[in-house]
Parts: structure tokens; sequence; C-alpha cells
């Protein structure tokens, strides 16, 4: 369940808005941090390790800010699709599968996880290693606990995140992550860590920060131990005749002959499976794209509670196998924008005097803001989302 904290800074950056942030009391935020020191302590964590940990420990009002903002709007499935699956991705993606290919294959063995899926995964959590996370996590947490949200929780994270440490799995400089706690190419947080975090380059060390093959095993490990069924496909997108008025939901399951009686198809023409247990999801409703998924599915939701990011996994690793883009397209005149374009909008933003931000793809607070005064400019509904027509207008066409 702490997931969806990771998730919601994951995507974070596109979708959320600052809610203004009480004056922080200081004072108590000191208090409150010796008081989660004392815990640690505690808990076991050796003073060296301690004292390192908390050294120069401040009010983080970033962290603390990330961890109160609510989403501003519902981020629409096709905004979440096109930042996660883009062209981007699908290339860095082609050469990671290239480059860590022996790797890939032998984790695949190990645990029966198709490698696409975990090279999909890895590109969806970290960017192929590339983005794990600004925070240090021991401040970070202890700054989320005494913000008040869940403090027990975020403590017991912190606990673990330092018993890795002490454990000599990784560095305690390198315990950077997510203001949640999610770290390391996987992002998984410590207590998953904890339990499923693998040694899978042999050195004694479980590293999912600095190890490629230890990251992608632990990943594999991850799905494994949540019943990942090798061979079965996590699903495909399907035709549903507009007559249809059965059951949706990716829990109400039936057999594939019974959705073959409803008349539905694969979208790609391709034989429905001969066997297996499928629900249908259409998470843009009756208009959009549709699927047929499998319990694999339900293994990736597990790895982030979430239908939107298990189907970009999915897509993202049929897409890395060859596969082509869904055949249904999403139901809206204004489609989302993939992270270059995201790129482009704030330069164009910076150009017309908008945004005195960085062009870095992050739409954060001020780009939000940015981008409603542009729309309120063009006449448009100030909606402060990033899409397809505002770009369009700022561009000059
Ligand atoms: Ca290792």
């Amino acid at each position: 369940m702490t997931r969806s904290f990771r998730l919601q800074i994951g995507l974070g950056a596109l979708a959320l808005a600052a809610f203004p942030l009480a004056t922080p009391a200081f004072a108590s935020f000191e208090s409150c941090a010796k008081s989660v020191r004392a815990q640690v302590l505690k808990a076991g964590i050796r003073a060296d390790i301690v004292n390192a940990a908390f050294k120069g420990i401040t009010f983080d009002e970033k962290a603390v800010r990330f961890s109160r903002t609510q989403p501003e709007y519902r981020l629409a499935i096709w905004d979440y699709m096109a930042f996660l699956v883009d062209d981007a991705r699908l290339a860095d993606g082609a050469k990671m599968l290239r480059v860590h290919d022996k790797t890939l294959r032998a984790v695949e063995r190990a645990y029966g996880v198709d490698h696409f899926i975990l090279a999909s995964l890895w590109g969806v959590e970290s960017d192929y290693g590339q983005e794990k996370g600004i925070f240090f996590l021991p401040h970070a947490l202890s700054n989320v606990a005494c913000a008040g949200k869940k403090p027990a929780m975020f403590t017991a994270e912190l606990i673990q995140a330092l018993r890795i440490v002490q454990a000599g799995d990784v560095k305690l400089s390198d315990l950077n992550g997510s203001w949640a706690g999610a770290f390391g190419q996987t992002q998984f947080m410590p207590s998953t860590y904890r339990r499923l975090a693998v040694d899978f380059d042999g050195d004694g060390r479980r590293d999912t920060i600095r190890s490629v093959p230890d990251a992608l095993a632990s990943a594999a490990n991850f799905l494994k131990k949540a019943g990942w069924q090798s061979g079965l496909p996590w699903g495909f997108e399907v035709k549903v005749p507009g007559s249809y008025s059965g059951s949706v939901g990716r829990s109400r399951k039936a057999p594939i002959a019974a959705w073959a009686r409803q008349g539905i198809l694969r979208a790609d023409g391709k034989a429905l499976p001969r066997s297996g247990s499928y629900g249908l999801i259409r998470p843009a409703g009756p208009t959009g794209p549709a699927f047929l998924v499998s319990r694999n599915f339900d293994v990736l939701f597990s790895y982030n509670a979430a239908e939107a990011y298990a189907l970009a996994i999915g897509h993202l690793a049929d897409r890395l196998r060859g596969g082509g883009a869904f055949k249904t397209a999403w139901p809206t005149d204004d489609p989302g924008l993939d992270r270059a374009d995201r790129k482009r909008l704030q330069e164009l933003l910076i150009a017309k005097g908008y945004y005195r931000g960085e062009a870095d793809g992050r739409i954060g607070p001020l780009t939000i803001v940015a981008i409603k005064a542009a729309q309120k400019k063009a006449g448009l509904k100030p909606t402060g989302r990033p899409g397809t027509r505002i770009l369009k207008v700022l561009a000059g066409n």
C-alpha cells in the first residue's frame, strides 16, 4: 500500500500542483527528528550509521510539500500512457535490451518472468536506472514522518532503510530516492527491499541501486512471489461488439471461451488464446481501447496499485517486443504529450514569458500555473493540463 505514494511522485511531476504549505514549525521539526533518531537507535541501528544518517538534517520543505500534495486533476489515461510509453523510452529500452541481453535472459531463466516485462518495468520505474530519485532517504523519511503523514510507517521504513546499510548491502550515501522512500532501479520501498531484493551478480550484496543484475532479479523475484505465471500474456487489446453489455473489470474474470461467445476478438486480428481466464477492462470507457487481462496483469498491479500502471508496463513490454500501438484511439481530441513534447511546451512557455523555470519535461506546479495562463490567453479552459492543443497554439500551428 505504500506503493501508491511512490506512484504519486513518479508521476507527480506531471500531474500535481502544490497546495499552500502551512508555515513550518522548525523548532518542532528538530525535536521530532530527535525523537525519530532515538527510535532508530532503539531499533538497533549502529550509532555511527545513525550519526551519519542524521548529520545535517533540516526541515525539508520540498519533501513535506510533496507528501501533502493532492492531485489537481485526475490524470487521464492518455496523458499517463503518452508520458510512460513514449519514443524515448522505446529507443532507450531497445538499447538496454541489447546491452543487458545476457542478464535479462539469465533473470528470465531463473525467475520465469518474461525479460521484456522486466525491461519495461525497469524503464518505467527508473528510466532504466537513470532516475532513482533526489531525496536522501534518512532526511526525507524523517521529514515526512514528522510532517504527520503516517509517522509510524515512515519511521519503520527509515529503520528498514538503515538496516540495509547496516547489512553492508548499499552505502548510506547511495540511499537516495523518492520523498516517500522508494529507491534504486526498481524503486522498492525499504521494507519491500528487505523482503524481496536478491543478489544476482554474486558479490554477496543485494544492491538494487548500482547493480543492474541485482535490480532486475529483485524485480523478477517480486513478480514471481506475487504469482507471475511463466508464458501467460498479461493481456491484449480486443474489439468489443457495440452491443456488449456484460461485465467489466479486471477481477471479473471468465474463461476465454466465454469472451469469444460474446463476440470479442483480438484487436490485432490474431486468434484468441485457447485457454486461460481473463477480465475485460476499458480504462477510458466504452469508446476507448479495451483489453482482456490475465492474472499476470494483477501481478503487475501488485507492484504499483494502479490499472494504468499495469497497462503501461504490459504495453511498453509489447512495444519493446516489436508490437504496435493500440488499434483503438483514446477518446480525446486533445491527446497527451510525450516527454519530448513536454519539454517543447515548456520551451515555448519560456519563450512567450509564461514560465521562468527549467524546460526539463517535468510538469510541476510552476509549469501548471504557466499552462493555465497560456490557456486563458488563448481562450481555452485553464486546466493546467499539458496537452496537444495548447502546444499547437503556442507553436503557432
Ligand atoms: Ca550483488
